[in-house]
């Protein structure tokens, strides 16, 4: 019985990881595909995000122009790339 609510557990934890890679992937607003390209990305601004104790994550947020591979679709996006610190 414990053996079978483990797959369970293993199963719905596959199903969650897919929905939050499914939802936060980044695709094209106009045809959803997924094939894209970066065309030219301009950085605003740099900040730190405290994740506990005395740990910082330093995150870089830049302004992107894309451009779809598929239907020439151009669109500006939001984009946060965490910077690690060593
Ligand atoms: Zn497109």
């Amino acid at each position: 019985m414990e053996a079978f609510q483990e797959t369970l557990a293993l199963i719905g934890f596959a199903i969650v990881g897919f929905l939050f890679w499914y939802f936060s992937r980044r695709t094209c607003p106009s045809c959803k595909n997924t094939n894209f390209t970066e065309l030219e990305r301009q950085h605003l601004k740099t900040y730190q995000k405290h994740l506990s104790g005395s740990d910082y994550q330093q995150i870089d947020e830049y302004k992107v122009n894309f451009k779809c591979d598929e239907c020439n679709h151009t669109w500006t996006d939001r984009v946060k790339e965490a910077v690690r610190l060593d």
